[in-house]
């Protein structure tokens, strides 16, 4: 089995009873895998007693108790007593591997750290290197089906290099790279839909060079002169399914304040360049059960426009709105689903590029 996971993933350790926002908090429903319901069956003693007292049925499903949100076990230190008595394989599937998104492809498994975690969103803001990808072989045997089109799996997986080299490409500002990775979305779309996958990489070193790289920017700068609205945005976030109740009211501070983003996008170029990396690394991959990497794209840079705007408008911390759009999306399947189907629609690129601030005096492509 092939692993995947970005560079900084051995460094996570979940903070436990010092996390200032835990997953144990959030009111979630917690369902306990078979394998571990007749463990904790076998549980001896309090614990065990206070385990199968939390326990839950829910139709076919055993889940665990929340009390106000919180989970009923949890200790007053913001401790696990499982975890804390047992070891953390006593946890059950769900409580042992989050925040993680487990990917699987096959014989590829790929790791990723969900932002609604403070710990991980720490460490994923505090990079500053360029996020990398750390690839490790392992002895596990690949036991996952895997019925995808090869050619097109290897076409996604570089594309997703490509993607990932454009973004962190720091000689220009991180609009304009987000300006070329639309164009290269695009494009690598079309040749998608030609049964050309295998172009892409020539596509993207071909945006790499200057005189093609700087024609596609400036050809995103009428665009981004006219600026546009947040409201499609909006009026789309409204439409997922809300599940917590601070993002509603932070919606509604996007919607009543005018914003200037410049500075932001300024201040905060390393963190958003992050973001946007983490995303198209997770999301990318996943094309390969529609053919629709272009809908992966756009989902990564909608995800930063909204941590953009969200933050000017409301003056919170860049952490507690990736965390927030972490929560509120990337953990809900049917959410991620419509928005990945609303971006295969036309107009979205556009959209998009008109959000980004134009290049100003003094940035490498304004004299162009
Ligand atoms: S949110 Fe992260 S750090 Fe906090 S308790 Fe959960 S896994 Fe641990």
């Amino acid at each position: 089995m092939q692993l995947l996971y970005p560079s900084f993933y051995p460094e996570f350790h979940c903070i436990a009873g010092a996390c200032p926002d835990s997953c144990c908090r959030q009111g979630w429903q917690i369902t306990v895998d078979a394998a571990h319901r007749e463990r904790y069956a076998a549980l001896p003693g309090p614990l065990g007693e206070a385990v199968r007292g939390a326990l839950v049925r829910d139709g076919d499903d055993v889940t665990l108790r929340m009390e106000n949100g919180v989970c009923a076990l949890l200790r007053e230190d913001g401790l696990c007593p499982i975890e804390a008595e047992c070891g953390a394989e006593a946890l059950c599937d769900i409580c042992r591997t989050h925040p993680r998104f487990i990917e699987g492809y096959g014989g590829r498994r790929e790791l990723h750290l969900s932002l609604s975690c403070p710990e991980a969103a720490r460490l994923a803001l505090t990079q500053t290197e360029p996020i990398s990808l750390t690839s490790e072989q392992t002895d596990e045997p690949v036991s996952e089906p895997f019925d995808a089109d090869p050619d097109a799996f290897l076409a996604l997986l570089n594309a997703r290099s490509d993607a990932l080299e454009i973004v962190q490409n720091r000689t220009l500002p991180l609009p304009d790279r987000i300006a070329l990775l639309l164009r290269f979305a695009a494009r690598l779309q079309r040749l998608f839909d030609r049964g050309d996958c295998a172009m892409g990489t020539a596509l993207a070193a071909q945006l790499g060079r200057a005189p093609h790289r700087d024609r596609a920017i400036v050809s995103t700068r009428r665009l981004r002169l006219r600026g546009t609205s947040f409201f499609p945005e909006l009026t789309l976030l409204r439409r997922t399914e809300h599940l917590t109740e601070d993002f509603p009211r932070l919606l509604d501070l996007a919607v009543f304040t005018r914003h200037e983003s410049r500075p932001f996008w300024k201040e905060h170029e390393t963190e958003l360049e992050n973001l946007l990396s983490l995303w198209l690394a997770h999301y990318l991959p996943k094309a390969v059960r529609d053919d629709h990497p272009q809908s992966r794209v756009l989902l990564s840079v909608f995800l930063t426009l909204a941590v953009v705007r969200l933050c000017v408008c409301s003056g919170q911390e860049l952490a507690s709105v990736a965390a927030l759009l972490a929560k509120e999306l990337e953990h809900s399947e049917e959410n991620i689903a419509l928005l990945c189907k609303t971006f295969t629609r036309p107009g979205w690129t556009e959209h998009f590029l008109a959000q980004l601030p134009a290049p100003l005096k003094g940035d490498p492509t304004h004299a162009i």
